[in-house]
């Protein structure tokens, strides 16, 4: 573990000493707890993976990690079930991921050495297409009028980069990069108060900047680009414009697609949405079949009883297109 960490978990662990006040405290064994907590516990997280705490569960701790899971661990409050995403023949290890499965190769194992100090070497790691992965975080070129993309055609994990345009061989550093990545945090830092002020009508319109800025730098399929686009599609509900919010997630679809596995909830939680706004907005026969692609992941990842289950069936109903208890499926 970093020299980093392990200082910090030595001032906690005094903090604690002081605050229980007790002779016997052991400062070594009290870092050493953090230490394994930092390793074994598991996020909590809600159907988004968004982070609501920490949990601590001996028995799960033991699963191993993989990019390409074939089980996920989700939660019912702060009860963890561990549920298969695919048929686990005998003797097969039984393998889930750690981290958010939608970012690139690169991010993935910066992620679990972060947290982990481990760096992954799963299927999905081992083959990956380094080009093709690039693209989720590759710069426009922009070298005369060069409409080409940089990659690091060299040492991939190597955070000195040297970035190539895979059109004209145009070389930029990674200082370049980061110089052209800068250029958003203004326009990020004035979304952010606005966001904390509740101010969606001024989040809105300085995302819809943000967007344009960042399709002005990445490739359209890269992440950053998904991830503006995923909070303008919350925005456009927040701020009514269902047909706004629709053309959004349907940009975002492909991107999810391409990063996630077939049955990961992520997908299935994406699918529900797209469905719902397909279902108000777009072609309701589309909005039929997002609402069972996701009932689909759902089922096995959630199971049948899970609340967003029965209102997907609800909505299914509510389209006019499925009689109960029918998948529905042409
Ligand atoms: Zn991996
Ligand atoms: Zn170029």
């Amino acid at each position: 573990m970093e020299t980093e960490k392990v200082v910090a978990f030595e001032m906690k662990a005094e903090i604690v000493k002081q605050m229980l006040q007790q002779p016997r405290f052991n400062l070594d064994e009290a870092v050493n707890t953090f230490c394994k907590i930092s390793c074994n516990a598991h996020a909590i997280v809600d159907i988004d993976m968004e982070p609501l705490g920490t949990g601590l569960y001996p028995v799960l701790s033991i699963i191993n990690h993989s990019c390409l899971p074939n089980a996920v661990l989700v939660f019912e409050g702060k009860l963890a079930v561990l549920r298969a995403l695919l048929p686990v023949g005998k003797g097969d290890e039984v393998l889930i991921s750690y981290i958010d499965l939608c970012q690139t190769t690169r991010d993935r194992w910066d992620d679990l050495n972060a947290k982990y100090h481990f760096i992954c070497s799963c299927r999905r790691c081992c083959k990956f297409d380094k080009i093709d992965d690039q693209i989720l975080d590759a710069l426009r070129c922009k070298h005369g009028k060069c409409d080409g993309f940089l990659v690091d055609k060299q040492g991939f994990y190597s955070r000195d980069l040297k970035l190539e345009c895979s059109k004209c061989g145009h070389v930029r550093t990674s200082e370049a990069e980061k110089r052209a990545k800068k250029k958003l945090e203004p326009l990020l830092d004035r979304a952010g108060s606005y966001l904390d002020n509740l101010n969606y009508e001024g989040a809105l319109s300085t995302y819809k900047k943000i967007e344009a800025a960042t399709l002005d730098l990445f490739h359209p399929s890269s992440l950053s680009v998904m991830l503006v686009r995923k909070l303008l599609t919350k925005l456009h509900m927040e701020t009514g414009d269902i047909q706004a919010a629709l053309e959004c997630c349907r940009l975002i679809t492909p991107v999810r697609e391409r990063l996630l596995q077939r049955n990961d909830p992520v997908l299935g939680r994406h699918y529900y949405l797209r469905g719902k706004l397909e279902g108000v907005k777009g072609d309701k026969e589309d909005g039929r079949d997002y609402l069972i692609r996701a009932r689909d992941i759902l089922e096995i990842t959630h199971g049948t009883n899970f609340p967003l289950v029965t209102e997907l069936l609800h909505c299914e109903r509510i389209l006019g297109h499925l009689g109960q208890g029918t998948s529905g499926r042409p």
